[in-house]
């Protein structure tokens, strides 16, 4: 089987149709989704739609769709995430909001191979930023290859025999995924990137061939900025698409 990972589009409608058009490269692929859908982003009925006509195969929950559909009083946010969780609850249509209450925890197994979280998979909030996180993560992890976002920064590090390997995952970089070693990946963010590159983020996991790979696409910024400020959201949500951080 193969996969097209995204992670924290963020309501980001631009950056997502650029991910969309980028990824018909790749041939047909099903779609593992890692939570955030919405928050930051101006567009979270238009993204869910989207998403919803795509061929899914699994999905888990962000804490920003949590806190968007009124599953967390987003109390442990900062200010600017908390006044985007309301401009967002405002926005969605009811059945978008059911839709992203219906979706489940991670982590998730998807196959003997993979499994999926948002955050980690000992704790779907947690970070997994530098090597002690990773440490965690890959004991806590169920499958081989562990599929994570939440810090909207591509991430992979490889455990083998107790031996920790910081793994490079740059735009195009083949990463080998293999039953014999345990695999974190985050592929980064499709609508909010915090790494530098503010282009959209995505991956593609071949499970057959045993290779995940992260790619990045140029999107218009500014059409996903003119959408925020139109919304009322704060302005910071704007000025960082363009910086990506
Ligand atoms: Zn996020």
């Amino acid at each position: 089987m193969r996969y097209l990972v995204l992670s924290d589009v963020h309501a980001n409608i631009d950056a997502f149709d650029a991910v969309l058009a980028d990824a018909a490269r790749h041939g047909d692929l099903r779609v593992l989704m890692l939570g955030d859908l919405v928050g930051y982003g101006a567009a979270p009925n238009a993204v869910i739609e989207r998403f919803l006509a795509l061929p899914l195969a699994a999905a888990v929950r962000g804490n920003h769709d949590r806190a968007a559909c009124g599953l967390d009083d987003a109390e442990s946010f900062n200010d600017v995430a908390r006044a985007s969780a309301a401009v967002t609850a405002g926005l969605l249509t009811a059945a978008h909001r059911d839709y992203l209450k219906s979706l489940p925890a991670g982590p998730l197994a998807i196959s003997p191979l993979t499994e999926i979280c948002h955050g980690a998979p000992f704790d779907e909030d947690a970070y997994v930023f530098d090597e002690m996180d990773a440490v965690y993560a890959l004991r806590a992890s169920s499958r081989p290859l562990c599929l994570f976002g939440h810090t909207h920064a591509p991430f992979a590090a490889r455990l083998r025999e107790d031996e920790l390997e910081f793994v490079d995952a740059s735009p195009g970089v083949v990463i080998t995924v293999s039953p014999d070693a345990r695999l974190v990946v985050n592929v980064g963010s499709v609508g909010q990137p915090r790494d530098g590159d503010p282009r959209a983020g995505y991956g593609v996991l071949d499970e057959e061939a045993g290779t995940m790979t992260c790619y990045r696409v140029e999107y218009p910024v500014e059409r996903a900025q003119a959408r925020i400020r139109e919304a009322g959201l704060p302005e910071a949500l704007a000025m960082r698409l363009a910086l990506g951080r």
